[in-house]
């Protein structure tokens, strides 16, 4: 994550038009959209947001950003309280914040790492023309697992940013990540990076031209993140990415096409990299199962309503849809004009 949530800079565009439909933050569309209402699925909150479909641009947005929405996140869910099951939820998020150290713990990001790894980093360094010993800039690192793996890899100029880590953190082996926010990074980079960080972050444009601001001419911007697509059409409020409030943007190639024109960009590339994961989070949703429920499959993939069977079709499913470029998740490659 990055940026400040509470802020809802949009350039001077109303935030509400024609009546209560909002108009789209990227395009400026009132006509035709669509709002629909999702539910915080991850701890099974179930409570409702609006989120606002562009007719325009294709991008699915949240209608206003809520004021507490740190309470969503896990820091803020432990102290908000909670009884019953909470004892078991706290010990799970114990046991995954330990496997991340340190830094802003994101499940989904968490199960989507974890249970299906990052895209071969040969392949996206290759794309984005990151080179051994360019600098390189992870921003919404956390702290910095990514970078680290890099570093083992070989790259030796690696520097991460989150603004909601605790402090700085200085690795041994060279790897640095600054407490901070991208507006508040000065440098000039040879790549800089959002890997699943770019969706949670209020205002994409200024990030976007952040992110042009230190990036040296000619070099690549590479933004991963949810997009629009068979699972939204299939599954709606349902699908697992819209995961409401945290989720505040899920771009459509369109709308991502007109946020790169208006940074200063051209995007060479799209890559999907969608996984079992859209199903398997979607399915469990559907039957209004929380990804953190005991009965979810990624808690206990043994106790899941989910065979194995059922599991690798839905990889397949996932591998098909990636070819077709209608898979639920992409790397944006964005080169600097
Ligand atoms: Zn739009």
């Amino acid at each position: 994550m990055n940026g400040t949530p509470e802020m809802d800079s949009n350039e001077g565009r109303p935030m509400i038009a024609d009546g209560d439909i909002p108009a789209c933050r990227v395009c400026g569309n009132v006509q035709g959209n669509a709002v629909h209402v999702a539910r915080e699925m991850m701890f099974g909150l179930r409570d409702e947001f609006r989120y606002v479909e562009c007719a325009g641009c294709g991008l699915l947005q949240i209608a206003g950003i809520p004021k507490d929405l740190g309470r969503y996140y896990a820091d803020g869910y432990y102290s908000y309280g909670q009884d019953g099951e909470g004892g078991w939820l706290r010990n799970f998020m114990k046991r995954r914040r330990f496997a991340h150290a340190s830094g802003s713990f994101d499940p989904i990001g968490w199960a989507l790492t974890r249970k299906y790894g990052v895209p071969a980093m040969a392949d996206w360094a290759r794309r984005a023309r990151i080179g051994r010993n360019d600098a390189v800039l992870d921003v919404g690192c956390g702290s910095g697992l990514l970078l680290r793996q890099m570093r083992d890899a070989g790259f030796t100029n690696l520097t991460g940013v989150d603004p909601y880590i605790e402090a700085d953190i200085a690795y041994d082996d060279g790897v640095r990540v600054y407490r901070r926010a991208i507006e508040d990074l000065e440098g000039r980079f040879d790549a800089v990076m959002f890997h699943h960080s770019f969706e949670h972050m209020a205002d994409p444009l200024a990030m976007l031209r952040h992110a042009s601001r230190l990036l040296a001419p000619g070099r690549f911007a590479l933004i991963r993140i949810p997009v629009m697509g068979y699972a939204w059409r299939t599954y709606g409020v349902d699908w697992v990415q819209v995961d409401a409030p945290r989720h505040l943007f899920i771009h459509s190639v369109r709308s991502m096409e007109m946020l790169a024109r208006d940074a200063g960009f051209t995007i060479t590339d799209i890559v999907y990299d969608s996984g079992a994961f859209q199903f398997i989070g979607s399915e469990q949703y559907r039957r209004d199962i929380p990804f953190t429920d005991s009965r979810s499959w990624f808690i206990n993939p043994d106790q899941s309503i989910f065979s194995p069977a059922e599991i690798a079709a839905f990889a397949a499913k996932a591998d098909e849809l990636n070819r077709a470029g209608d898979g639920d998740a992409a790397g944006f490659y964005l080169r600097k004009n």
